[in-house]
């Protein structure tokens, strides 16, 4: 099968790889996003790492069924462990959560010799991505953000260069809610962060009814800094 189409989400991913890199698709399940972008003439080859055995067979398949298995080599195992250092330039890594992409990253940075362009697409928790990237000096050059499926998406685009660059203006708000999004502001992003502001006004209703420990005073006041941050963006 032919892969001409994607969902918008990872579609949106594949339009941040430079033309003609050598690709690593990171938990690539299906396989899709690189097959897309072998047909698509983006990429030179790439290479689909899964550690899952169902992913792997889906990912077998798909590129076996689009005639492209000279181009693309899906291999077992975890994150980064996949490539060998310097063998590739993109890295794109979807689908999971900001927690696990960074744990990849830091888990096989060795791996990220000759990587130029890093694109991540985290479901949750994009901050914890943006912190990985600025203490490991890469620059996040722009972002987006997307709704699909009544989900709401983002997409983090870095290379190496001056990490602390985008958050010269806004440091906290710019780790929180993203420095290039928040200028931005479109529909997708007030309405996300819309939703997070109830949602972390209620948490904060909840654990102020639960008491005063001192483990949840820390996460009161964390709570409280984020609800005046993403109000001050929002009211501008
Ligand atoms: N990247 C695809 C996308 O965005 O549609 C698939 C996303 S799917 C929700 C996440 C995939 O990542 C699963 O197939 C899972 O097996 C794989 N995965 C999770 N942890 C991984 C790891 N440490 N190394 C490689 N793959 C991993």
């Amino acid at each position: 099968m032919n892969i001409d189409k994607l969902s918008h989400r990872l579609e949106a991913v594949a339009g941040y790889i430079p033309p003609n890199s050598i690709l690593a698709d990171i938990g690539s399940d299906h396989a899709y996003l690189p097959c897309y972008a072998m047909n698509k003439g983006i990429i030179q080859r790439a290479v689909a790492g899964e550690v899952s055995e169902g992913p792997l067979r889906s990912a077998l398949k798909q590129v076996q069924s689009a005639g492209l298995k000279e181009y693309i080599d899906v291999r077992k195992g975890d994150g980064l462990e996949v490539i060998k250092p310097g063998e590739v330039e993109c890295i794109t890594i979807a689908g999971m959560g900001g927690t696990l992409i960074s744990s990849i990253l830091e888990r096989g940075s060795s791996k990220l010799q000759g990587v130029k362009r890093l694109i991540l697409q985290p479901n949750i928790g994009a901050a914890n991505i943006r912190n990985w990237l600025v203490e490991n000096s890469w620059e996040l050059v722009t972002e987006e953000i997307l709704e699909e499926d009544q989900k709401i998406y983002e997409i983090l685009v870095a290379e190496r260069g001056e990490p602390m660059k985008p958050y010269q203006v806004e440091k906290e708000a710019g780790f929180l809610m993203g420095p290039f999004l928040m200028k931005e502001k479109s529909d997708v992003f007030l309405k996300k962060w819309a939703m997070e502001l109830e949602h972390m006004k209620r948490i904060l209703l909840q654990l102020d009814q639960a008491g005063e420990t001192e483990s949840l005073k820390g996460k009161k006041e964390e709570l409280q800094s984020h609800i005046l941050v993403v109000e001050g963006v929002l009211q501008k």
